[in-house]
């Protein structure tokens, strides 16, 4: 028979790690299924200087690798494991998943969400060819060439800020005249004499799918309909992100951008009716603050949740 466990947090972002490490020190032995993903947007950045404690920040793989730790040294596993779909009105929750069947009384949903794209064919044909949502991760093939960064909030400003280190000239494009990303974010990458902005402008193509690797971007300038082509190797997106709920489709209740909708602010879900034992935190269910420390902050909540649901359904 399967085995059933206390509880299972989908996701090994900060949500989930935190999560985990609560979860882990109230005795539950939680089980963390790592994703496609694993380690989240944290583990995808650079240099982080806004988690409180680090007064000259932390490198973001490093600090989802303390988190990790902290956990398992509480009784915290890992399991590499793709969740397919969530069975929420099945009691205990039952999980398909890539690694078989897990059945747990308790679920914490910590899945995240992941890089947007534009979704123009030339784009998806080149993605890993010179189109990325990774900075840290494939910025060092564009040495000494030129690239464009597609945003306009605070990731956008990230990588480009990041990729100057490589390139000899970035093209942000942003497709408005007004910023989402924090003052001190557009500042910097303002002030930085490899960084021009160009608003207005959005990509109609990604040239260089016959040549398989990206040629240029052809742009249009919104304001005036103006089409022009930029010469660059590489383009990488900062538009933000997707929340993963595709396993959760039909099972809880999700916003028109897929984000799930939690209860209360306490990280119940909903189906209709309160889904009894299924948690959300993290980005998966936040599509307003969207912060390391608030994701974490909300794993602890989740956390504390479970406690409280297994303590009083009698576990
Ligand atoms: P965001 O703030 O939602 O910004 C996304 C940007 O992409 C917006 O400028 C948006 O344009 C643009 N965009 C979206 N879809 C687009 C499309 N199809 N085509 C062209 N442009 C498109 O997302 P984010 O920058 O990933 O930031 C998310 C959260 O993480 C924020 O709360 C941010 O503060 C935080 N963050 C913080 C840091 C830091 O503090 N160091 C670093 C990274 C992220 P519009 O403005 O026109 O909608």
């Amino acid at each position: 028979m399967t085995e059933i466990r206390e509880t299972v947090i989908l996701g090994t972002g900060c949500a989930g790690l935190t999560a985990a490490l609560y979860t882990a020190r109230a005795g539950l032995k939680p089980l963390v299924l790592e994703g496609q993903e694993p380690g989240g947007q944290l583990s995808m950045t650079t240099l982080v200087e806004n988690f409180p404690g680090w007064p000259d920040g932390i490198q973001g793989p490093e600090l989802i690798e303390n988190m990790k730790k902290q956990a398992a040294r509480f009784g915290a596993t890992y399991e590499h494991a793709e969740v397919t779909r969530v069975e929420a009105d099945a009691h205990p929750l039952r999980l398909h998943t890539s690694a078989g069947e897990i059945r747990a009384r308790t679920l914490i949903v910590a899945s995240g969400a992941s890089a947007r794209w534009l979704g123009l064919p030339s784009e998806q044909a080149l993605i890993g060819r010179g189109v990325s949502s990774c900075a840290t991760c494939d910025g060092f093939f564009f040495r000494g060439k030129e690239i464009a960064v597609v945003g306009g909030g605070d990731s956008a400003m990230e990588e480009a800020i990041f990729l100057s280190r490589f390139a000899t000239k970035i093209t942000l494009l942003h497709r408005r005249d007004a910023f989402r990303a924090s003052k001190i974010m557009l500042e910097r990458a303002m002030a930085h004499p490899k960084i021009e902005l160009r608003t207005n402008t959005v990509v109609e193509e990604v040239l260089g799918v016959e040549e398989g690797e990206v040629k240029g971007l052809k742009l249009r300038d919104v304001s005036n309909g103006e089409r022009s082509v930029l010469n660059v190797s590489a383009m990488f997106l900062g538009i933000g992100h997707v929340p993963n709920t595709k396993m959760l489709v039909g099972q809880v209740d999700l916003d028109d951008e897929g984000y799930i909708k939690t209860a209360n602010n306490v990280f119940t879900t909903r189906h209709g009716a309160i889904v009894p034992g299924l948690f959300a935190c993290g980005d998966v269910q936040d599509r307003r603050y969207r912060q390391a420390i608030t994701a974490a902050g909300s794993g602890c909540m989740a956390a504390l949740e479970v406690e409280k649901y297994l303590e009083e359904h009698g576990h």
